[in-house]
């Protein structure tokens, strides 16, 4: 068993519980601006976020932050035997829940669970299969969703790649009685709140985390991949409105380099939490060991 990565905070910790990470993909295949040739030319994505030909790695994983006596789950990723109609997430069989719980979380234990939106990658371990019904996986905690992502789920609903999410994976959590509507710049105690970066998503939000005077930013999907850092006008192929998801990648971007904040890369491979520097006039990141 791998030791997951941990990161501390102030007196916060962040643990990422990865679900999976794909690697040597095609960056067009995410990024129909990028080619290999232009991610390569950025020599410091390599090793770590992309292979010696510009070939591009992404991670599903979920975040944990634990401060103050409160254990909040970021984003449950895919989760199992979901019907999706991308291959390389339908009806997978993945090791996350044992991880989950060797890494010494339990479900009861998790206080809160946010979304940062509502795409099949970000609400899967919500529920699980019991006797071909699905099922709250937290079932002590309160489920955060922004009312524009709640409404993007449902105007969704009969979109091919959301056709079975509402219904597998948010529908049962409501009708448990376990789903909040919350504001876009909500406050969720201890030291944790919400900042508006639409654009991939019209609801998206991203998470603040403050302690002792240390800040860390976990992105959502604002950013899918590093290289973004010195390629922010690569669209991704999910953007529901590319130019939007644009503005709010520079801002955050702008945002993390002067302040230095520890920035986890929701999608990042391998090295997921690290820093953002200026470069010239875009930016590069530099990992931090976890
Ligand atoms: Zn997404
Ligand atoms: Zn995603």
């Amino acid at each position: 068993m791998i030791e997951p990565q941990r990161w501390n905070v102030g007196t916060a910790t962040i643990t990422s519980i990865v679900e999976d990470e794909m690697l040597h993909i095609p960056p067009e295949f995410f990024f129909p601006e990028g080619t290999a040739t232009a991610v390569a030319s950025h020599d410091w994505v390599i090793p770590d976020f992309a292979d010696a030909d510009g070939n591009v790695g992404l991670r599903t994983q979920a975040l944990i932050v634990e401060h103050e006596g409160r254990t909040v789950l970021v984003d449950p990723c895919v989760g199992n035997h979901k019907h999706l109609a991308q291959f390389f997430w339908d009806q997978q069989e993945w090791p996350f829940m044992e991880r989950f719980l060797a890494a010494g979380f339990t479900t009861a234990g998790i206080d809160t669970v946010l979304h940062t939106h509502v795409h099949a990658d970000h609400v899967g371990w919500d529920t699980h299969l019991v006797d071909d019904a699905w099922v709250p996986t937290f079932t002590s905690a309160r489920h955060l969703y922004t009312a524009g992502e709640m409404d993007f789920a449902r105007a969704t609903i009969d979109h091919p790649q959301m056709v079975h999410v509402f219904h597998e994976s948010i529908e049962p959590i409501i009708d448990a009685g376990l789903a909040d509507i919350v504001a876009v710049d909500a406050e969720l105690g201890a030291g944790m709140r919400l900042e508006s970066t639409p654009g991939h998503t019209p609801g998206h939000v991203s998470m603040w985390l403050e302690s002792n005077g240390e800040r860390a930013l976990i992105t959502g999907d604002f950013l899918h991949h590093p290289v973004q850092c010195a390629e922010p006008k690569w669209a991704e192929i999910g953007d529901a409105d590319a130019d939007m998801a644009r503005k709010s990648r520079r801002r955050m971007l702008t945002i993390a380099a002067e302040t230095g904040v520890l920035f986890v890369g929701t999608h990042f491979p391998n090295r997921p939490a690290g820093r953002v520097r200026v470069d010239g006039d875009v930016w590069r990141f530099v990992p931090e060991p976890g």
